[in-house]
């Protein structure tokens, strides 16, 4: 059946404003690294992403190695976006990235000129669009300089391939020279996504630059997008009843079945009572928690995973209530320190 999005859309979430750009995002985005590969049933996608946009999910993430096999699931959205969303382009915040290895050769990887432009054409073709909203480099290039690496970015902005551009998994120190260099370049960087949730607060704590990726993001007007929120599933009912066959820990390498221990089960057994006392569910809380007002910075959106609709829309529900007690943010330090 053809797709006509609810009217009601945009009244269920916050949208909040990235950085110091004229961007909003939602407050919960929905990352198609998982879930949307060839492996995946095309139908259930479809209802995901359906459901999503219903609910007032605006931006899709995506980057050229996703899948499996990498570039599917841009091609699968590229299907999705011409079954269902063609209408509703401009509604749309779509997002690729490049960084990791995509194919073989010295130009596949990494963060040079030649790759990067390259790979921003393909998934615009696997995706059958003119453009994407944001353009990440998808990670720090050791050997590239940084210079070529955001010349390149600036320069998919300024051919109109990328409406905006961020970067992935830089150090505060990586991301203020960044952005310093592309400030001189004349193309702002409007986002950074790190990995943040519950269990991994590198993005709070100073590196060598005497700062934290958060203060560096606040001081410099630059948004943030959280991903992996509920690491993965692990900040969620998932894991508390065993390792259900289907669930990423038992079928994907991400995220291994032994990094459930009996010490970090303990912990998400405490968090998920935390929740339930503030009358959420423990993805709700996580969901909630990487968007608190406590955040040293702000997190402008938390960038779940979703392999149902029920899922997602448990996720979603988790910024119906961002406000934490002081004694349930020092109760969630207390059960997920060690
Ligand atoms: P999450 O931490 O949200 O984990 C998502 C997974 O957790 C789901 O696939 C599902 O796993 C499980 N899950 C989700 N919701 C629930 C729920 N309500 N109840 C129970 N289990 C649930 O995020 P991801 O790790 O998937 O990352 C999200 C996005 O972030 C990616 O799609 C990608 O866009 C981005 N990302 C970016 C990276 C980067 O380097 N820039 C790296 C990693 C992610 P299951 O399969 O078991 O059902």
């Amino acid at each position: 059946m053809s797709y006509r999005a609810a009217e009601s859309r945009y009244a269920e979430l916050p949208y909040r404003r990235l950085g110091r750009s004229g961007l909003k995002l939602p407050a919960v985005s929905l990352g198609l690294w998982h879930n949307f590969g060839d492996d995946k049933p095309f139908e259930n996608q479809r209802a995901v992403l359906r459901r999503a946009f219903d609910l007032g999910v605006t931006h899709f993430d995506l980057a050229n190695n996703y899948g499996p096999p990498a570039g599917s699931a841009e091609s699968n959205f590229g299907r999705h976006l011409r079954e269902d969303f063609r209408p509703y382009r401009d509604e749309l915040i779509i997002s690729s990235k490049a960084g990791h290895l995509m194919w073989d050769g010295p130009y596949g990887e990494w963060g040079s000129r030649k790759y990067l432009l390259a790979s921003l054409d393909q998934s615009l073709r696997r995706m059958g669009l003119d453009y994407v909203d944001i353009f990440y480099s998808h990670r720090p290039d050791p050997e590239t300089p940084l210079e070529e690496t955001m010349s390149a970015l600036d320069q998919a902005v300024r051919s109109g391939k990328a409406l905006y551009v961020g970067v992935s998994n830089y150090s505060a120190s990586q991301t203020l020279e960044a952005a310093k260099i592309l400030r001189e370049l004349g193309t702002p960087m409007v986002i950074n996504q790190p990995n943040y949730n519950i269990f991994d607060r590198w993005i709070e704590r100073p590196d060598n630059s005497g700062s934290s990726l958060l203060e560096v993001l606040s001081e410099q007007g630059i948004g943030s997008i959280a991903y992996s929120p509920l690491a993965q599933g692990v900040l969620t009912d998932r894991y508390l009843k065993g390792v259900p066959a289907d669930s990423r820990a038992a079928t994907g390498h991400f995220l291994k079945e032994s990094s459930l221990t009996e010490e970090k089960m303990a912990a998400v057994r405490a968090l998920n009572e935390i929740a339930a006392a503030r009358g959420q569910s423990l993805a709700e809380m996580s969901v909630a928690w990487v968007l608190r007002e406590q955040a040293a910075g702000s997190v402008t959106s938390a960038l779940v995973g979703a392999s149902s609709v029920s899922q997602l829309e448990a996720n979603l529900a988790g910024a119906a209530k961002l406000e934490f007690e002081d004694a349930e943010i020092a109760a969630i330090d207390d059960a997920s320190a060690g």
